[in-house]
């Protein structure tokens, strides 16, 4: 079996999660050069970059300018997003391990910690992560019953994350304006009663876990006192240990020395921050919360060596009507991995998921971030913590067995999530989202006006869909134009195999007899005009008609780069062959999917044999020959032989239950009785030179056995140059040659005039396909 990650086997890389730990593992796998990967991004909303949307403090834009490297991964050709797909709920575990020869779990710390006290699922005690979710527009906490008519809050925890919600309680909305906050959460902010927020630190300030911009940042707030008693920053030896061997403590006691020094507090709002105290109750009256007990602690050595809070029996009680809980993120279980309990992780060993009972690795599945090592570190961390689990991820490929090669087709994920009829997000549909926020907050003055409903953002995506330009890649086989392009031609449409010197020059013999050039390029493309032309009287600018080759240039995959780079947001695939066969239209419709790496939607006509313009445009040219053939060749009408001809395939289609040949019958026969023709027959041509059979009659056999003159009505929309090229075939062996003599023979039809007509049906089926 071929190598992983080569191009002849690429690599299949799933990642559940689109946040910075995620998107930084996508990163380091895109910058390993000489490894051949594609990787397909999960998130279960409709928007990229986790908590960098949905965590990040909205006054902290400086942070959230990470999304400019995530989004460039994310535009990466080889980088796949499909939002709006739950894992263990639109996809499941083993599901996704047919698709991926690695998963990567990126899904963070989706849940909150408990305090273990008695009122803490009080209305108005909440988890510090809701309340930041509410605030940031998170869909999940868009109605978040949070009251804001009481004067104090209490935040239990000494995190970063105490100081954001702590900011954005006591901070003047009119600054708040200025961010990306939820419009929500504005509106009440500027509603909101509050006029102290108290943080409890249930250790001393020398053990506090917020860092030195953080706590710098709340002396700076406009109209907020932030008050520190002095006593609470007296440090005990253990304490005063810490801080000389820590840089972080020891400059956090500095700004905290600073607040406490003695001032007068005259600003409507506080910040108190209290040390060495736990909350070991909430008081609720008639199911609000009045207040909250605290005990005040000392600091002790526990077992393990660190300092610990223990409670002194000494009481207190805060009077307070809010009560944010902000003591850490917790990681919770997800289908189908081993999960640590006791450590609240994905079981794991250096990013490699590992049985807990035995240590064994699970082959092909990793973590990385919070699920990984615990909700921990700034989001930069996440980068060296994800190139870690890559490098492990790299070093397992030599002993991966990887997935079966029938799954490593790109479209297939996309056939399984349609199939489920999952509305999976793309890349292009979230920067339509993207653009649609920008524009609000552009108009409001703020970076972007967060939509925070799925059902919302699901509405803009489809308009967005809808009043994007539609692609059209109208496909067909190629051709080579000049003699020069005839050898890489059927190289290309040989797998590479160049031909023999002697079937090159037949081939060139060949064309020379066509003046040098086939002519199909040009029909094509006459084609292509014509149908936008026809789209555009239709519907003005709805359509981006392009021409993508299957052997030649322009080919199918340039032309749908094109058609994403200027902006289309669905793409319907037209073979320029009415009927269909898994060998021919179902060919180009794979290598369409295929190409389609940003894995805009795709609808394929897969058929237009019975399209009411193909069918008229069949009949009236037939009908003019007919009349041409008896009124100036003198032709008995009754003698006249109409024979409808496709190109021939192999028989084993037939086997196959392929609609190829019924479909050629249907259309011979819905023209046929439009005319009332009584003399009409089947013949098929242009047989492979393969050892295998191939359908039948052949035209020439069934010729040959003719008694009277026939018509030959051909059914391909690319008959010109088939034509040009039969034609000459037949009149080149004397077999043909035989065959054709004194035959009133017809050319159908001439290429252009049937362009319009043809395709105007298909048009209908195209715009009511999209
Ligand atoms: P954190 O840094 O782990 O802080 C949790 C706090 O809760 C600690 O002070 C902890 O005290 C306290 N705590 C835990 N259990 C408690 C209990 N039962 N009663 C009272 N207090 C309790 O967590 P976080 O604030 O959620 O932040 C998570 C990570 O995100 C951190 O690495 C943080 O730096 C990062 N973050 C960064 C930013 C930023 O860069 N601006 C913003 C937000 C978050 P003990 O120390 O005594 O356990």
């Amino acid at each position: 079996m071929e190598q992983l990650a080569t191009a002849a086997r690429p690599l299949r890389i799933a990642i559940i999660g689109t946040g910075p730990a995620g998107l930084y593992a996508a990163e380091a796998l895109l910058k390993k050069r000489d490894t051949v990967l594609t990787v397909d991004i999960f998130d279960r909303f409709p928007t990229p970059f986790g908590l960098v949307r949905d965590g990040v403090a909205p006054d902290h834009p400086s942070i959230k300018a990470v999304v400019r490297v995530f989004d460039k991964v994310l535009a990466d050709p080889r980088v796949r997003f499909f939002g709006n797909v739950t894992y263990g709920v639109d996809i499941h575990h083993e599901e996704l391990k047919h698709f991926y020869d690695q998963i990567i779990y990126a899904v963070g710390a989706q849940t909150d910690r408990r305090m273990g006290i008695p009122g803490e699922e009080s209305p108005n005690s909440l988890p510090a992560t809701a309340f930041v979710g509410w605030y940031n527009g998170h869909p999940f906490y868009h109605d978040l019953p949070i009251d804001l008519s009481c004067e104090r809050a209490v935040v239990v925890g000494n995190g970063n994350v105490a100081m954001d919600v702590t900011r954005m309680l006591v901070m003047s909305p009119d600054a708040l304006m200025k961010t990306d906050i939820a419009a929500h959460a504005l509106k009440k902010l500027r509603e909101s009663k509050i006029r102290e927020v108290v943080i409890l630190g249930r250790r001393g300030a020398a053990q506090a876990s917020f860092t030195n911009p953080e706590i710098k940042e709340l002396g700076k707030l406009e109209a907020v006192d932030v008050i520190v008693d002095p006593q609470d920053l007296e440090l005990d030896p253990n304490s005063r240990a810490t801080v000389g061997e820590n840089r972080v403590a020891a400059v956090n006691l500095e700004y905290l020395r600073a607040y406490a020094a003695p001032r007068e507090h005259s600003a409507p709002r506080r910040i108190t921050m209290r040390f060495r105290a736990s909350p070991v109750e909430i008081v609720s009256v008639g199911g609000q919360v009045t207040a909250m007990k605290i005990e005040r602690n000392e600091l002790v050595v526990a077992p393990d060596g660190a300092l610990v809070g223990k409670g002194t029996g000494k009481f207190e009680r805060i009077e307070a009507g809010l009560v944010l809980r902000s003591i850490g993120y917790r990681s919770v279980p997800i289908e189908g991995v081993p999960f640590d309990r006791t450590t609240s992780t994905m079981s794991n060993s250096a990013g490699r998921i590992v049985h807990p009972a035995t240590g064994e690795t699970v082959p092909g599945e990793y973590v990385v971030g919070w699920a990984k090592r615990g909700p921990t570190g700034l989001i930069g961390n996440n980068k060296p913590d994800a190139a870690a689990t890559v490098e492990a991820m790299l070093a397992d490929l030599p002993t991966l067995q990887g997935i079966s090669d029938e799954y490593r087709d790109l479209a297939q994920i996309q056939t399984f999530l349609q199939g489920r009829n999952i509305d999976y997000v793309t890349y292009q549909d979230w920067k339509q989202l993207d653009r649609y926020e920008v524009a609000r907050g552009d108009e409001q003055g703020c970076p972007r006006v967060k939509v925070t409903t799925t059902s919302e953002m699901m509405t803009i995506i489809h308009q967005g869909r809808e009043d994007s330009p539609v692609g059209v890649m109208v496909m067909a086989l190629g051709t080579p134009t000049w003699p020069d392009d005839i050898a890489a031609y059927y190289a290309h449409m040989r797998g590479g195999h160049p031909p023999s010197p002697a079937l090159l020059s037949e081939l060139q013999r060949r064309y020379a007899a066509i003046d040098g050039r086939s002519p199909l390029l040009e029909h094509t493309q006459a084609q292509t005009r014509g149908l936008q032309a026809a789209l555009d009287q239709a519907a003005p600018g709805r359509f981006r008609v392009t021409l993508g080759m299957q052997h030649s240039r322009p080919f199918i995959e340039d032309s749908l780069a094109e058609l994403v780079e200027s902006g289309v947001q669905q793409v319907v695939g037209l073979v320029l062959a009415p009927h269909y066969s898994r060998l021919s239209v179902g060919v180009y419709s794979q290598r369409l999917k295929a190409a389609n790496t940003p894995s805009l939607p795709l609808s394929m006509i897969e058929h237009w044999h019975l399209a009411p313009g193909y069918l008229a445009f069949l009949a009236t040219s037939l009908q003019a020959t007919l009349e041409k053939m008896i009124r100036t060749r003198g032709v008995d009408a009754d003698k006249i032989e109409v024979l409808f001809t496709a190109h021939s395939l192999p028989m084993r289609i037939l086997a196959l239950n392929d609609p190829y040949p019924e479909q050629v019958r249907e259309t011979a026969e819905a023209v046929a009785s439009r005319l009332g023709l009584q003399r009409w027959a089947i013949a098929w041509q242009s047989a492979g030179r393969t050892t295998e059979p191939w359908i039948g009659p052949a035209l020439l056999d069934v010729l040959a056995e003719l008694p009277s003159r026939a018509v030959r009505v051909w059914s391909s929309a690319q008959q010109v140059s088939c034509l040009t090229i039969s034609k000459y075939c037949m009149t080149s062996t004397s077999k043909r040659g035989r065959a054709l003599s004194g035959w009133g023979w017809l050319l159908s039809v001439p290429p252009c005039p049937m362009t319009i007509p043809a395709f105007s049906r298909p048009w209908q089926v195209l715009y009511e396909a999209t």
